[in-house]
């Protein structure tokens, strides 16, 4: 018996009932973004590998092991399945010079690719909404994105998501912290574990955002970035938080938030929730100044984050939130030669009337084909038979109620059914979709 293929481990179908689902929540964020004022950007899924090393940092775990990297068998050129959206948002930008005038406030959706470990919460093939802002150097914008996701956890009716926040400063102030951090890990080397040690010279920063539980204490008594921050500095992180006190957010100051990537400075952000085991940071971002320049643009400040959506979708059913399925206004039915093609005619007409109409493909008897109309969960069932098609007519039937005012079957002729259905379906309606 040969064997069925399966999705490579960690990058998920996702079947009708959940994607109903994503849908729901798709037409949610772009409402809310809508509100923000944020344009659509579409980037391709696979980039010049030396995109992501420039932008996230080469000692980084997601640069060091988590790539999806491949040599194009044509040219041999390295390339790279995206890890995440602001690298190749930012060379967009640049690339078609997209703030010629002025800044720009943009957003993706789609998927990422990271090869980690598999398990609830983390994929391969995961997705995330990223929000970019670009041009805009001020502490209101960095306040605004989280009033924002605050606004979309509202939205979607999410409790239990609390919001930690830090100021990673200017690189100036990194270095001056790196140099003690360094001294002090130096001093406790024979407590690290094998990444932490290798990381020690190239990129000491990454050991506070480790993992690994045995190494949290000797963390946490680390020095702590934000005791080293400038006035500037702190004159930003003020600012974010004058906003945020004035828009009644509540936040925790996490001094150990770091964040896995490279290209953040001064303000970062992650809302996490513990509803959801150990992947409970559902969203994340921050400033990134340095970037645009980074990846060969005139400086531009920056602000931006992700949000995963699977643990985000994970975390609003767990909450009770259940999809709606997709239902038809009716299911037509029809029986012999004539009835099928007037029927075909009539579920067109229909649809170009406005209705969703699922029309019965592949026979059968009236009686297996009403089963059929029952379970589809259409509210009317459409019935033509030869002597409907002769008359130019269709029988209406109601299959579960819940229409009191209408019978609960009638014939009605072809022309006058959308406006009968009309009645029936939307009877608070006036003839322009008015409520
Ligand atoms: P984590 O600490 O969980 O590995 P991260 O810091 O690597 O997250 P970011 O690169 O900031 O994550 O991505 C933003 C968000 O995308 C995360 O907060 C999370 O919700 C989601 N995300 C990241 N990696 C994955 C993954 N492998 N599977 C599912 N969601 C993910
Ligand atoms: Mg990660």
């Amino acid at each position: 018996m040969s064997q069925t293929l399966q999705a490579i481990r960690g990058m998920n179908d996702i079947l009708p009932a959940d994607a109903e689902l994503w849908e729901q929540f798709e037409e949610a964020v772009r409402d809310w973004l809508r509100a923000y004022g944020y344009r659509p950007i579409r980037m391709p899924m696979v980039e010049p590998t030396p995109l992501f090393a420039r932008a996230i940092g080469e000692v980084t775990d997601i640069v060091e092991k988590e790539m999806y990297s491949f040599e194009d068998a044509l040219n041999g050129e390295s390339l790279t399945l995206r890890p995440e959206g602001t690298a190749s948002c930012v060379r967009a930008v640049l690339q078609h010079n997209l703030l010629y005038d002025g800044p720009k406030r943009l957003w993706y959706m789609g998927p990422m690719f990271r090869h980690e470990r598999p398990q609830k919460g983390r994929y391969r093939q995961f997705h995330q909404v990223g929000v970019e802002a670009l041009g805009f150097s001020g502490p209101d914008i960095d306040a605004e994105q989280i009033a924002m996701c605050a606004r979309l956890w509202d939205d979607l009716g999410l409790t239990g998501i609390r919001l930690e926040i830090n100021s990673l400063g200017q690189s100036d102030e990194r270095a001056r912290h790196r140099a003690d951090l360094l001294a002090y890990l130096q001093q406790r080397q024979d407590m690290l574990d094998d990444d932490a040690r290798r990381r020690l010279h190239s990129n000491p920063l990454r050991i506070l955002d480790t993992k690994n539980p045995a190494l949290q204490g000797l963390v946490d008594a680390a020095p702590k970035l934000i005791d080293y921050l400038g006035a500037e500095s702190l004159r930003h992180f003020e600012g974010v938080q004058q906003l945020l006190k004035d828009a009644a957010i509540p936040y925790r100051i996490n001094p150990r938030l770091v964040r896995g990537l490279d290209y953040y400075n001064l303000t970062v952000f992650e809302w996490v929730t513990d509803q959801l085991g150990a992947q409970g940071t559902v969203c994340a971002g921050g400033r990134y100044d340095g970037l645009v320049a980074q990846l060969g643009g005139k400086p531009v400040p920056a602000c931006g984050f992700a949000m995963g959506v699977e643990r985000l979708l994970a975390l609003w059913q767990d909450q009770g939130h259940q999809h709606e399925s997709v239902v038809p206004d009716a299911y037509l039915v029809h029986q012999g030669e004539a009835a099928g093609r007037f029927g075909f005619r009539v579920a067109e007409a229909l649809r170009s009337a406005g209705f969703a109409i699922q029309f019965h493909c592949g026979g059968g008897s009236f009686k297996s084909q009403m089963k059929k109309a029952d379970s589809s969960g259409a509210p009317l069932a459409l019935i033509v038979g030869d002597d409907e098609a002769a008359a130019n007519s269709v029988g209406v039937k109601q299959l579960r109620g819940g229409f009191e005012q209408a019978p609960a079957q009638v014939t009605v002729n072809f022309d006058e059914l959308a406006d009968h259905l009309g009645t029936i379906l939307f009877p608070m309606e006036d003839d322009d979709g008015n409520l």
